[in-house]
């Protein structure tokens, strides 16, 4: 059975959009073959915890429709799904490598090592630890017994080459002598990033690794550990990271990268999905609009591209534009009530008002300052109307006598006017325009007025 998994660490303020672009694979890969898709919640570095990011993480994957078969929150048959509550496991793993040889007891101190690695620098020698404590292992073990700190290291193997067989980017070989004596296990009893993915997609039956190309130098690593245990590793899959347009990294401090960042100006979650399911992978149709569904049905992992896929948000939004104009117009007010709950909007205006304006927003939040003027009568005004007090007056007249407020009658009723004082049309519609709505943009102005009522364009005006 295909198990994939994702393991994000809780150290953002929510998930990246280039891990919902990973864990779309992996759904999509499980789902795929009738497997099971896992999340692990990688919380070993303390240092980096961020409050409140597990949850809101997971909320967000479940809330887009990345629906975990096992997490923290589901529970399943390996738990617990959360390294910090699976200390034991790791220091009992780490315990058997040291008995099998393949580890060894560490006591040297911050100062020794820094001193090592700055010999190592003069002498333009690569930074590795020199086994100082695998040489005096007799002694170590004496002053562990005493009671001092130590980190258990990885005894990688002399002069070996191991191999990455990775699915989308083939055969890539490292040489062990690059390659330092990791510690596994941390002095406070932690284990390290490679220990703990190790043993977890290990016990967790993960069939597939598929993450960021930004691990693939620690897989050499993986694999020494799967060997040094003699455990058969996983298939691994390492997908290009997400870059900028001008080809640069996506970067937390250069651009909006946490996915309710995108939500919070309207951005809809199956949109997001849709766009990032097309960052490195294409459908084989050409479309670029589907479903999650459909999505699952026709992914295959050897499609997925090594080359860098762009994330343009002006893409992502003209995407999300489409999947409002192809809304039901219910589901459409619904959202928009749901995005501006704090304004408390009247239901039954914004319903009247999605016609008008669902060809014309991108995202949810383009909605309020298209059609404020609804809601509320403008204060400012785009144009300078004192000198129109004329031509207001000959409008309040021709409008005043109409008593079917309909657009078609509104506007037959204006192009009249229009006529007999001889101004231009299109002068005429956008000092019109600006003096019920205020500005020089709107939604279509006769049937904004039908909305508006006669009343209320009349007081306008
Ligand atoms: N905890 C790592 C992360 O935050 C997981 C890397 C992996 O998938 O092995 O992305």
């Amino acid at each position: 059975m295909i198990r994939t998994r994702i393991a994000p660490s809780p150290t953002g303020e929510d998930v990246h959009v280039g891990s919902i672009a990973t864990a779309l694979i992996n759904y999509a890969w499980a789902k795929k073959n009738n497997g099971r898709f896992v999340i692990r919640i990688e919380d070993t570095d303390r240092s980096r915890l961020v409050p409140g990011a597990e949850e809101r993480m997971l909320t967000t994957l479940e809330s887009i429709g990345i629906k975990a078969d096992e997490s923290p929150i589901v529970g399943g048959p390996y738990d617990p799904y959360r390294q910090s509550e699976r200390l034991t496991i790791y220091q009992d793993y780490a315990k058997k490598l040291i008995d099998s040889g393949k580890a060894y007891y560490c006591i040297c101190t911050a100062e020794r090592l820094a001193e090592m690695r700055k010999e190592q620098q003069a002498k333009k020698q690569i930074a590795k630890y020199d086994r100082h404590c695998l040489k005096n292992s007799e002694a170590v073990k004496k002053q562990i017994d005493g009671g001092s700190k130590y980190v258990v290291r990885l005894k990688v193997p002399d002069d070996k080459e191991i191999v990455v067989e990775d699915t989308i980017r083939g055969r890539i070989t490292f040489y062990t002598k690059d390659i330092d004596d990791q510690v596994l296990l941390k002095s406070d009893g932690f284990p390290t990033y490679h220990l703990a993915v190790v043993v977890d997609d290990h016990l967790m039956k993960i069939t597939n690794v598929i993450r960021g190309e930004e691990w693939l130098p620690s897989t050499p690593k993986h694999i020494i550990l799967y060997q040094s245990f003699g455990w058969e590793p996983p298939i691994y899959t390492h997908v290009s990271l997400l870059r900028n347009p001008d080809r640069s990294k996506l970067s937390k401090r250069r651009n909006p990268v946490w996915a309710s960042w995108y939500f919070s100006i309207g951005i809809l979650p199956e949109a997001l999905l849709n766009y990032l399911a097309l960052m490195g992978w294409s459908h084989p149709k050409g479309k670029e609009i589907f479903s999650l569904a459909e999505y699952v049905e026709v992914f295959d992992i050897k499609d997925i591209q090594t080359t860098a896929p762009v994330f343009d948000p002006v893409k992502l939004e003209w995407m999300n534009g489409m999947y409002i104009r192809q809304s039901q117009k219910s589901e459409l007010k619904s959202k928009i009530l749901e995005f501006y709950k704090d304004k408390n909007l009247p239901e039954d205006l914004v319903e009247k008002t999605i016609p008008l304006i669902q060809d014309r927003i991108k995202k949810l939040s383009d909605y309020l300052p298209l059609c404020e003027f609804f809601f509320k009568r403008p204060e400012k005004f785009d144009i300078d109307l004192e000198d129109k007090k004329e031509l207001i007056n000959n409008i309040r007249e021709e409008l005043e006598k109409i008593n079917d407020w309909k657009a078609s009658i509104i506007g037959e009723s204006m192009q009249n006017l229009v006529k007999k004082i001889g101004i231009k049309a299109g002068e005429f519609f956008m000092i019109l325009r600006v003096i019920i709505t205020g500005k020089k943009i709107s939604p279509p102005l006769n049937e904004s007025m039908e909305i508006l009522g006669k009343e209320e364009c009349l007081k306008r005006i």
